[in-house]
């Protein structure tokens, strides 16, 4: 397994590049944007540890060049701990984010899961509720006024809300089965999956709607 840190502070670089080569990753590097969308073109790694600041190309920019023609997991690894800055980098199709200072054992909790892939197998090929349908074949949300593309892991916390109507989906349920952890210091990342789902869902009164269960988790159900 190769994991590229695309990274300007070295020391950040080699703590990580010692923890994962430790764990039998083997790591690349590069310590600005440019460099690191050459070396993700050139090596082709199984997971991308992104940082947002850098120098050139931001992180960003990065991130919406590797989604042009990759699916690669990326996990966004900032300073950055604003709302408006997870939600960009979730839109862009990032899969998890993780905010600094972050601890060296959760990250590779996180690459390691990252690298674990197809929890996620439905009966169906799609499947509907009130006017919304979820379809596997395409990751894409019907509704009443047109479809819309899922990011990956969107499409994924969709389906096990729709795969399960009516039932509470505890928020462990959804970190095992989407990201493929449990313990996890910061479930921002869910939240946001959550808050982005609804927004598309409020756009159509026919849609059914997310509801949170305080401590618990969320359930979909269809608006009174
Ligand atoms: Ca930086």
């Amino acid at each position: 397994m190769r994991v590229l840190i695309v990274e300007d502070e070295p020391s950040f670089v080699e703590a990580l590049r010692i923890s994962l080569t430790r764990e039998g990753y083997d790591v690349g590097s590069a310590g600005d944007g440019k460099t690191g969308l050459e070396a993700f073109r050139d090596d082709r790694p199984d997971v991308v540890l992104l940082d947002l600041m850098l120098p050139g190309l931001s992180g960003l920019d990065v991130l919406r060049a590797i989604r042009r023609d990759s699916a690669v997991p990326v996990i966004v690894v900032s300073a950055k701990d604003a709302e408006a800055d997870i939600v960009a980098a979730l839109e862009l199709g990032a899969d998890d984010y993780l905010t600094k200072p972050y601890s060296v054992r959760e990250l590779i909790a996180r690459v390691r899961a990252a690298t674990r892939r197809g929890a996620i197998v439905p009966d169906r090929e799609t499947v509907t509720m009130g006017s919304a349908t979820l379809d596997h074949s395409t990751l894409r949300l019907r509704l009443t006024h047109g479809d819309q593309d899922l990011p990956k892991k969107e499409f994924e916390v969709m389906a096990l809300l729709m795969e399960q109507p009516g039932r509470v989906v505890p928020r462990e349920e959804f970190l095992d089965k989407v990201w493929g952890y449990t313990w996890i210091g910061d479930t921002r990342t869910l939240d946001q999956h959550i808050r982005r789902l609804r927004r598309r869902l409020e756009s159509d009164p026919d849609a059914p709607t997310i509801e949170t269960v305080r401590g618990v988790g969320y359930r979909l159900k269809l608006r009174e």
